[in-house]
């Protein structure tokens, strides 16, 4: 066991200047539990592959590592991320990013104590369901509402309040599955209601609907097909002749909707998303969509509809497990309030970016190729930068296959891409941009105010520390006489 006696005493780490000036930052018992880790898999490592290092070397490996981790404790894992994909509502980088409004409503609600379940009027108990209620019902059309975790918990909630152990009818062509993890017949499962598949994957008819319905059935189920569509030879059964069938049969109607749109968004080319208030006036009993796709708010599952089964849900016990915070209700606050105004699409960033024009990103892409081109100039990994027209997304389960006509810069390589993607992902804020063949594409539209000088900065800087590396493994060769 000679090799493992320059293992550095805990003494002598503790005390090294890289480790010693954590301590004003880090408790002391923080930095000692990681510096034991450290030293642990320094002990490890040498026993699985005996050889004799000296004990400085040791004893500076085990100070890096330990400053090292103690500083990504510090950091945090969460992170910005600079979003140049053009895919406005990005599941993976959080969907929308909230207003101003929705900011100042939790900064001015959330640092201090709110009525957040408490009746001003009466000083008794109140509830927290009671605070968006009015504001959704306004904006909707709706008779009554209720905001959940998310939308997977509102179609969990709408289920298992109205189907538990009783059948619910779906057509086949809607058994969808959205961002890996929401699968309507796996929610319909967990829910305790007994799915009832009708129709086929490409047609549907109200009669396959009507034949369907038994003494068990309690409710006729309709999911937006968000992240696809089919073409072709297709029938779907209307929300229309869905809520008729309900009705003849006295059926309550549900209408997953997904993304949630409180606005027609077709004067801005964004076409055949249905809103909200369309489906409340088509007579479905109970809706539920996302806070953080379309509407452009905070994570919340919103449920409109009418009041006697928003009142059963809230009896519900699996409410409690699904209920808000006052921080999402702060956000959702600020978010809905803009949707009062005749242009939500100024001030709430998810709309802005879908309702730019097309000239204005044109505008913006020119001239973030002009800055990129200044600050990089001729570089030997960059083959050429340039302006270009390319296709956004509006992301979020919502027009899958609608393209919206975007601009973004293009930087050609002479190879490194990966490399250079990667070095970008790990940048501080993090830079995510398109891949495309050879190309780095950074399109515009998903940019915020203020990201253009960073991502000059990010991607100069990438470039550099990559230079950097080719420059250190090319090998010295003999020296010219
Ligand atoms: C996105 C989506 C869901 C899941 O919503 P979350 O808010 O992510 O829980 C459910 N149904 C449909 C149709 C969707 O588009």
């Amino acid at each position: 066991m000679e090799h493992l006696r320059n293992i550095p005493h805990m003494d002598d780490i503790l005390k090294h200047p890289e480790v010693a000036g954590l301590m004003t930052r880090v408790r002391r018992d923080m930095v000692v539990a990681v510096a034991r880790e450290v030293v642990a898999q320094l002990r490890a490592q040498l026993l699985a592959k005996p050889q004799t290092i000296p004990k400085a070397t040791l004893l500076e490996e085990a100070a890096r590592h330990t400053r090292s981790r103690i500083t990504a404790l510090t950091a945090g894992t969460l992170q910005e991320v600079i979003n140049g994909t053009g895919v406005v509502l990005h599941t993976n980088l959080g969907r929308a990013p909230l207003s101003t409004a929705a900011l100042q409503e939790i900064q001015g609600l959330a640092a201090g104590y709110t009525n957040l379940e408490l009746d001003l009027d009466s000083g008794e108990r109140g509830s927290r369901y009671r605070h968006l209620e009015e504001l959704l019902a306004a904006l909707t059309g709706a008779e009554a509402a209720l905001v959940v975790n998310n939308n997977a918990a509102a179609v969990l909630l709408g289920l298992n309040t109205i189907a538990k152990g009783r059948e619910v009818i779906v057509s086949r062509g809607q058994l969808v599955e959205i961002g890996g993890a929401f699968r309507i017949p796996e929610v319909m499962k967990a829910s305790g209601a007994i799915l009832v598949e009708v129709g086929t994957t490409n047609k549907t008819y109200p009669s396959d609907i009507a034949e369907a319905i038994g003494p068990q059935t309690a409710l006729l189920f309709s999911a937006h097909t968000s992240n696809y569509r089919i073409v072709g030879f297709t029938r779907e059964v209307s929300l229309k002749e869905l809520v008729t069938v309900g009705r003849q049969a006295g059926l309550p109607v549900m209408h997953d909707l997904g993304s949630g749109v409180l606005v027609d968004l077709s004067p801005w080319g964004l076409k055949g998303e249905p809103t909200v208030q369309q489906s409340i006036e088509a007579g479905v009993d109970i809706v539920t969509f996302s806070g953080d796709k379309l509407l452009g708010g905070p994570q919340a599952g919103i449920i409109v509809g009418k009041k006697v089964y928003i009142d059963a849900m809230k009896k519900n016990q699996l409410l409690r497990a699904l209920r808000v915070d006052k921080l999402t209700i702060a956000a959702l606050e600020g978010t809905l309030k803009a949707y009062l105004s005749a242009r939500p699409q100024e001030t709430i960033p998810a709309l802005q970016m879908l309702t730019t024009a097309s000239e204005v990103l044109e505008q913006r892409s020119r001239s973030l190729c002009e800055e990129l081109k200044a600050a990089i100039g001729e570089h030997p990994l960059v083959a050429s930068i340039a302006s270009t027209a390319l296709e956004d997304r509006v992301g979020g389960g919502a027009y899958p296959i609608h393209s919206l006509p975007g601009f973004g810069v293009e930087i050609a390589f002479k190879g490194r891409l990966e490399a250079i993607a990667r070095i970008l992902r790990q940048s501080r804020p993090a830079l995510l941009a398109r891949i495309q063949d050879n190309c780095l594409l950074i399109s515009v539209r998903t940019l915020a105010n203020g990201d253009v000088q960073q991502v000059v900065r990010l991607i100069g800087n990438a470039l550099d520390s990559l230079a950097g590396e080719i420059k250190n493994s090319i090998p010295e060769g003999p020296e010219e006489r």
